[in-house]
């Protein structure tokens, strides 16, 4: 992991090295607060679950980012959990992402989580608090509606059906459709 002056974005998680913006990686106890303890701790957390979501498996194309950020956006809250329970952050978790996307999504300027990608401009404009928040948000709802256990099951099997390849949203929610809830998942 390596803070670099200037890095344009929040943090990249290259396989094998992640690069952060300085605030989002380096944290001194006599100077930075909780907040920034916290945030580094999530940014990293947030990097490490895209080793997975990303790396181990790449969405087949930009249409699909929110596979890669939803699910980073929301594994980095377990994450930081699990290490911290003490600092809240699944509840912390409807402050920030849940509830900071509503007022976005509540707006024109909203936009469906999966949208047609046909120009690199078009990517840049995807990397926003709905491919991230709510994103995060509705995989965190797929997971409440499933169950943790069968929800984790599916994922497991969406990371290893798809491992060192490609794939789009069908093929994680297929997963959770091919556990045969008395409902459509999709
Ligand atoms: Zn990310």
């Amino acid at each position: 992991m390596a803070a670099i002056p200037d890095f344009v974005s929040g943090a990249m998680e290259h396989w094998g090295l992640v690069t952060y913006r300085e605030t989002a990686l380096l944290y001194d106890r006599n100077i930075s607060s909780s907040a920034n303890q916290q945030r580094v701790a999530t940014v990293i957390a947030h990097e490490l679950a895209h080793m997975w979501f990303g790396n181990l498996v790449t969405m087949k194309w930009w249409n699909d980012l929110w596979l890669n950020e939803g699910f980073a956006s929301y594994i980095e809250y377990k994450g930081v959990h699990h290490v911290h329970p003490d600092w809240q952050m699944l509840d912390q978790f409807l402050i920030a992402d849940l509830h900071g996307v509503m007022k976005l999504d509540a707006t024109l300027a909203s936009h469906p989580i999966v949208q047609t990608v046909e120009n690199p401009n078009q990517i840049t404009e995807l990397f926003d608090s709905i491919t991230y928040s709510k994103g995060a948000s509705v995989i965190r709802m797929l997971e409440d509606l499933v169950g943790a256990e069968k929800f984790r099951l599916a994922t497991t099997n969406y990371l290893n059906n798809n491992i060192y390849r490609n794939a789009n949203t069908n093929d994680f929610l297929n997963e959770l459709e091919a556990l045969n809830f008395d409902f459509d998942v999709k």
